[in-house]
């Protein structure tokens, strides 16, 4: 069947096919690692593991890069303000790298935790400065770069089709522009590849160019990165909607101008995850809540983040609240169950072709998982025999990575425990307490341990 996938740069569903198959080269914008990642981040980077499990379960191979964003992302997306990770380090009163280091570890973590699968290939914008340097030479060859006091920038008006992802007005950039002004930019579009260390100032990352000490553009690295890792295979690179107009607008000016070959295929965008009210969830907004804090607010498990984002397509804003995580997890724990029960009968053994086919037929249609997930609810609920109902979920859960199988291992509560831990755990929620523990009381005069974990709540049979 074929695989439909949205292409931002067409605007349309188009049908997906690897330029070098069975590979596919597949290339996921990473965080800029100045603080924890939150929930907004953590959708987008679930929507393009998504994906790569789409493309594994359609039978090609995935060669997956991420980049590290550890230097030259600077506060201003058009290349005014501090480098993100200097004033990071300047918070912390830690150096940059151990910034760096640290959040790195943290979002590698966060990703385990939402089994995010890793990518083929983790590469650090710090340790390709040579690939960058590179690629600004070819572009100074080719006359698209002009020097400043500050820096070397892109040319944007030299580049036919600067707009061709974005779609967006140049005049009304012009007027955006106002906001960030740097007189000495030939058009507001255009970008820095390399900035100067600012004189009588040594910073913590800096290094020898052509042009003088500095440190890269925040753009050039996810191209010299991309083309260095993937050569050829340049099938489809991802991020949120926010790195249309401005970062993968950049990097398509500048690939496409030093090679004179079209850059990726498919450009593919996941929406953002918003709090009530329609904000957006960003650092800068001082709205954001880390993995932890959901896990710490809502009583939740890491996995039930994961599910709940499988409740709205990713091309569709998804509203954080409580009572939706709670309601995750609730899920979670409801197809666990249905899991279990039919393990204690039966062990899996053919997958149902049908019921694949519609699965299949879901995934397939730009990766709309609400329907996938309708698909296992009907699978659950159907009168299949319990040992293709199994070998039918574990088949589905390639691409779900909810981890069914080992979940399952594990007990079956009876419905009355159960019910009596949901209600524990709406309790907690609602801070009530005394019904927590009166609710506790009775699981264990059943029989039953509860323990409150960092992971959420544990209920087992001692
Ligand atoms: P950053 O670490 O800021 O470079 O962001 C990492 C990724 O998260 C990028 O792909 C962003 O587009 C994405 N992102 C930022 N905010 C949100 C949000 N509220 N919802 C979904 N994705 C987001
Ligand atoms: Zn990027």
């Amino acid at each position: 069947m074929e695989l439909q996938l949205y292409n931002t740069m067409s605007r349309r569903k188009e049908t997906f096919q690897p330029i070098h198959p069975p590979e596919v080269g597949l290339y996921t914008c990473g965080p800029t690692v100045y603080n924890y990642a939150h929930v907004g981040n953590l959708r987008t980077y679930i929507f393009s593991d998504i994906l790569k499990r789409v493309l594994l379960y359609n039978g090609l191979e995935v060669k997956h890069v991420m980049n590290i964003t550890d230097v030259g992302h600077l506060t201003g997306d058009r290349d005014m303000g501090e480098d993100k990770l200097e004033k990071g380090a300047r918070r912390e009163g830690k150096s940059a790298w151990e910034i760096a280091e640290h959040y790195t570890q943290a979002f590698k973590k966060d990703i385990a935790r939402l089994h995010i699968m890793d990518p083929t290939i983790w590469c650090k914008a710090t340790e390709t400065i040579e690939d960058q340097i590179a690629l600004i030479k070819a572009l100074e060859e080719k006359g698209y770069t002009y020097r400043t006091r500050d820096g070397i920038y892109f040319n944007t008006a030299k580049f036919d089709g600067y707009t061709r992802l974005s779609h967006q007005d140049l005049a009304f950039l012009q007027e955006g522009a106002r906001v960030e002004k740097n007189p000495e930019k030939r058009n507001p579009t255009d970008f820095a590849l390399w900035k100067y260390s600012p004189e009588g100032v040594q910073r913590q990352m800096e290094w020898a160019s052509p042009w003088g000490v500095g440190f890269p553009g925040w753009h050039i690295e996810c191209s010299a990165m991309s083309m260095k890792f993937l050569g050829e295979k340049l099938d489809i690179h991802c991020g949120g909607t926010d790195h249309i107009d401005v970062h993968h607008t950049n990097e398509i000016a500048q690939s496409e101008a030093a090679t004179g070959r079209k850059f990726f295929n498919f450009w593919m965008h996941g929406a953002f995850l918003i709090i009530a009210g329609g904000k957006k969830m960003a650092k800068s907004e001082g709205n954001f809540l880390t993995l932890d804090a959901v896990i710490e607010a809502c009583k939740i498990e890491p996995l039930a983040y994961r599910y709940a984002a499988f409740q709205t397509h990713y091309r569709k804003p998804m509203e954080y609240s409580e009572e939706a995580m709670m309601a995750a997890q609730n899920g979670l724990q409801h197809v666990r169950n249905q899991v279990r029960t039919l393990l204690d009968s039966a062990s899996p053994s053919k997958v149902d072709a049908a019921y694949q086919e519609k699965f299949l037929q879901a995934i397939n249609n730009d990766l709309n998982m609400p329907q996938a997930m309708a698909v296992v609810q009907d699978l659950l609920k159907s009168d299949l025999a319990p040992d293709i109902k199994l070998a039918t979920v574990f088949d589905f859960d390639r691409v779900l990575g909810l981890d069914l199988q080992s979940a399952a291992a594990g007990q079956t509560l009876p419905e009355e425990i159960q019910a009596l831990a949901d209600a524990r755990l709406t309790a907690r929620k609602e801070k009530q307490w005394a019904l927590s523990d009166q609710l506790r009381d009775q699981i264990q005069s059943l029989g039953y341990a509860v323990q409150d974990t960092p992971q959420g709540m544990k209920v087992f049979k001692p």
